[in-house]
C-alpha cells in the first residue's frame, strides 16, 4: 500500500516563506555527496582560469588555438547551397552515425589514403568534433583497471578522458635532442626513448593515444617511430587511438603517415579526425573516426547513448567540401596543399621574431602551435621556488596582465598559436601566444592569450 505523506510533511512541503517561495527549496540541502566519484580530480581546468584572464585584461579573446583568418570561401558557400538549396530535409534529424553523404565521401578519401576498401555504414562515424570523438574511444574501449599509454607532451584532454573511463594513464615522454651544432631545435629532435617506451607495455595496457602532427610540440612521427609504436601494439595486443586532428597541417615537404596503414594496425587503430582542423573552422565541431567495425561498433554504442546526433547542415556542407578535395586531390588548388604552404610562411616568421627576440622556439614540423623555451627570461619574471605553481603559469599570468593591452584588433598577421614552457617543468600549462601583430609588438611581449594545460617530459633539462 502506498504510504500518503502525514499532515506534518504536507505542511513543511507546502509552508511558504514571506518571499512566496516554498520552504523546501530554503531549507530542504542534500547532504549527501552529488558528485560522481568519477569527476574527482578532473573538476579543474587551466582554460577556464586563463580564459576569464585574458577576457580581463585584454582586449582579445584568443582563447583556443583557432584560425583568425576566414574559413575558405568553398566551405561558407558549401553552408550557403546547403541551406537555401530547397532541401527541407536538411533542417531534420538524419543518420545518428552520419549523414550518409559525408561518410561516403570520407569512406572514399580514407579509401584512397589507406590504400583498403572502407563501407561508410561500419567504418566511419561522425561525432561532434574531434573532442567527442575521442570522448567515444576512451569511454569504448577503456574499462576500470586499464592503462593508457599517452606520449608526453600531450592535448590536455586525454587524460582526464581516461581516467574518467575508469582508466590509468601512464605516461611514456618525447625526449629532447638538442642539436649539436647550436642550431635551432626541430619538433623532430624530440624522440622516444625505444626501451622506455617498451616498458611501459605490460598486460594491463589496453591503448596507447597517438598524436600526429603532435599538439602542442608540432612534432610529424617519422614512419620508423610508428613502426616501433605498431610492433609493441601488435606484440602486446594492444589497440591504438590515432588523434590526427592535424594531418593536412604538415610543412617542409614532410608526409604524414597514418599507423592504421602499416602492418597489423588496421585491425587495432581508432583514426579521429576533425573537420574544424581540416578547414580552418573549428566552431562547425563536425568531427569523425574511422576504424574497423569490430572497435567502431562499440563506439557508435557510446554515441547512441549519449550524443546520439550531430548537425545535419554542417554535415552536409562537409561533405560537399570533401567532394571538392577529392576532384582536386594533389592538384596546386587543393585547400590541403595551399593550406600548410601558407602557415609554413607564418612558421617560418615567428621563429625568426623569438628568436630574434631571445626565446629558442622549437621548429615545429606540423600543426598550428609552437613551442618556445622561455628560461632566459627568468630576469624578466623571476621564479618563486618556494611556489606550488609552475614557472611558465606564472610567467603567462604576468605577460597576461603586464603586455597584453593595446592588442590591436585589426591585424594582418596571424594564427600561429605559440606556446611557451620551460625545460624542467612536470606539468607545464603551456603559453599560447597567437601573434597576430607586427614583429615589434613580440619585442614588448604583447600578445597574451591563454595558458593552455598539458604535460612535459618528467626530468628532461
Ligand atoms: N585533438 C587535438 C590534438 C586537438 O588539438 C583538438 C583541438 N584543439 C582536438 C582533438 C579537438 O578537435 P575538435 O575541435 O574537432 O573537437
Amino acid at each position: 500500500m502506498l504510504r500518503r505523506a502525514g499532515p506534518s510533511l504536507r505542511h513543511f512541503l507546502l509552508e511558504k516563506n514571506s518571499a512566496g517561495h516554498s520552504s523546501c527549496s530554503r531549507e530542504a540541502k542534500m547532504s549527501r555527496p552529488v558528485q560522481a566519484r568519477r569527476l574527482e580530480g578532473i573538476d579543474k581546468n587551466i582554460w577556464v582560469e586563463f580564459v576569464k584572464l585574458a577576457a580581463t585584461y585584454s582586449k582579445v579573446n584568443l582563447g583556443q588555438g583557432f584560425p583568425d583568418f576566414p574559413a575558405p570561401d568553398f566551405l561558407t558557400e558549401a553552408l550557403t547551397r546547403a541551406l537555401g538549396g530547397g532541401n527541407h530535409m536538411l533542417h531534420q534529424y538524419t543518420r545518428a552515425f552520419g549523414h550518409p553523404p559525408l561518410v561516403k565521401v570520407l569512406a572514399q578519401f580514407f579509401e584512397k589514403l589507406l590504400g583498403r576498401d572502407l563501407d561508410p555504414m561500419t567504418n566511419v562515424m561522425v561525432t561532434v568534433g574531434a573532442y567527442q570523438a575521442l570522448f567515444c574511444c576512451f569511454q569504448a574501449l577503456v574499462d576500470e583497471g586499464d592503462e593508457v599509454i599517452i606520449i608526453e607532451p600531450f592535448f590536455d584532454c586525454y587524460e582526464p578522458m581516461v581516467k574518467m573511463a575508469g582508466g590509468t594513464p601512464v605516461f611514456v615522454p618525447l625526449r629532447p635532442n638538442p642539436p649539436k651544432d647550436g642550431k635551432l631545435m626541430s619538433s623532430a629532435d624530440w624522440q622516444l626513448d625505444p626501451a622506455e617506451l617498451a616498458s611501459k607495455f605490460s598486460e594491463r595496457t589496453k591503448a596507447i593515444v597517438l598524436n600526429s602532427p603532435n599538439n602542442p610540440l608540432g612534432k610529424v612521427f617519422s614512419r620508423g617511430e610508428l613502426g616501433l609504436i605498431a610492433e609493441l601494439c601488435v606484440k602486446h595486443d594492444v589497440l591504438c587511438i590515432s588523434d590526427e586532428v592535424y594531418e593536412w597541417l604538415v610543412y617542409d615537404g614532410k608526409q604524414h603517415i597514418r599507423i592504421a596503414s602499416l602492418q597489423g594496425m588496421w585491425d587495432r587503430t581508432v583514426i579521429v579526425g576533425s573537420a574544424g582542423k581540416t578547414f580552418s573552422a573549428t566552431g562547425w565541431k563536425v568531427g569523425w573516426v574511422v576504424g574497423p567495425d569490430r572497435l567502431l561498433q562499440h563506439l557508435r554504442t557510446v554515441h547512441q547513448n549519449s550524443v546520439y546526433h550531430c548537425a545535419t547542415i554542417a554535415q552536409e556542407a562537409v561533405a560537399q567540401c570533401f567532394q571538392r578535395e577529392l576532384t582536386l586531390y594533389g592538384k596546386p588548388e587543393s585547400y590541403f596543399v595551399q593550406l600548410p604552404k601558407e602557415l609554413q610562411q607564418k612558421r617560418d616568421w615567428l621563429v625568426q621574431s623569438l628568436d630574434g627576440v631571445g626565446m629558442k622556439p622549437i621548429i615545429p614540423e606540423g600543426t598550428y602551435f609552437l613551442v618556445a623555451d622561455i628560461s632566459p627570461f627568468k630576469s624578466d619574471v623571476p621564479d618563486v621556488p618556494s611556489s606550488d605553481e609552475p614557472y611558465d603559469s606564472r610567467f603567462a599570468k604576468w605577460m597576461v596582465k603586464n603586455k597584453a593591452a593595446g592588442q590591436p584588433q585589426s591585424s594582418t598577421l596571424s594564427p600561429t598559436c605559440l606556446l611557451l614552457l620551460l625545460p624542467g617543468a612536470r606539468c607545464h600549462p603551456a603559453l599560447r601566444v597567437l601573434q597576430r601583430g607586427p614583429q615589434e609588438q613580440l619585442h614588448q611581449f604583447h600578445p597574451v592569450l591563454l595558458c593552455k594545460g598539458g604535460s612535459y617530459p618528467e626530468g628532461s633539462k
